[in-house]
């Protein structure tokens, strides 16, 4: 496969269609979100109320996912999963 654009994911187990093998990609992933965020902003000239993601977790079937949840789900989350820990 010579296409090298973007991170290479694939659909997990949990449903979510995006999953990282591992950290760096959904690290990667994230930021280019994240840099596709911050064009948008600067088109319409606020950032509130887009659904961006913003942060990665591990899921039960230790894939990664991006997600948009704010920081306190995010700490619910992770404290029932453990393990996730850096
Ligand atoms: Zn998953």
């Amino acid at each position: 496969m010579s296409c090298n654009k973007g991170v290479a994911w694939r659909p997990c187990n949990c449903g979510l269609k995006r999953g990282f093998t591992n950290e760096r990609d959904a690290e990667k992933a994230l930021g280019r979100a994240q840099a596709k965020r911050n064009r948008r902003a600067d088109a319409y000239g606020t950032r509130r109320g887009q659904h961006i993601e913003q942060r990665y977790y591990q899921c039960d079937f230790g894939l990664f996912h991006l997600t948009s949840e704010n920081r306190s789900s995010y700490a619910t989350r992770t404290m029932k999963m453990k393990g996730a820990a850096k």
